[in-house]
């Protein structure tokens, strides 16, 4: 599963003229990897043990490359990086984050809230993304497990 995904990644850099780097490569698979998000500083322990000698910059660089290419997304609220699972990269970003154990499902709204675009129509302002993050409690979490 995890190593089609770096090898789709790999040709979509192919077309877009861009080398898939070892650092990018490595990033991008330490987060297809992990179950939840994880931080640049996360990755960098992780990259380092591998890489002995990398540096907090190689890390932002590839991370600023994948969310370019749309292969992760950025959750802002725990300034955390989230591999993508969608097979439609570029699409709408909703997660739900589980505040206990950290889980985060991506979910996809086909179109942005309706009372959102009335607000935007309003202020005649052009929306092109909306990303939401709805914080709380997972089932597993729930069951007290
Ligand atoms: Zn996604
Ligand atoms: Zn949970």
């Amino acid at each position: 599963m995890s190593l089609t995904k770096v090898q789709q990644a790999e040709q979509m850099c192919e077309q877009l003229g861009e080398r898939f780097t070892e650092p990018r490569r490595i990033v991008y698979s330490l987060l297809l990897q992990a179950n939840s998000a994880l931080t640049a500083y996360q990755l960098l322990e992780q990259l380092q043990k591998l890489k002995p000698g990398a540096k907090p910059p190689t890390v932002y660089r590839a991370l600023e490359f994948l969310l370019k290419l749309k292969l992760i997304h950025r959750i802002d609220s725990s300034n955390a990086y989230l591999a993508c699972n969608a097979e439609n990269h570029g699409h709408q970003a909703q997660f739900l984050i589980c505040n206990q154990c950290g889980q985060i499902k991506e979910v996809e709204l086909k179109q942005l809230e309706p009372e959102i675009l009335k607000v935007c129509a309003e202020q005649k302002f052009k929306p092109e993304q909306q990303i939401i993050e709805v914080r709380g409690l997972c089932f597993q979490c729930q069951q007290g497990t």
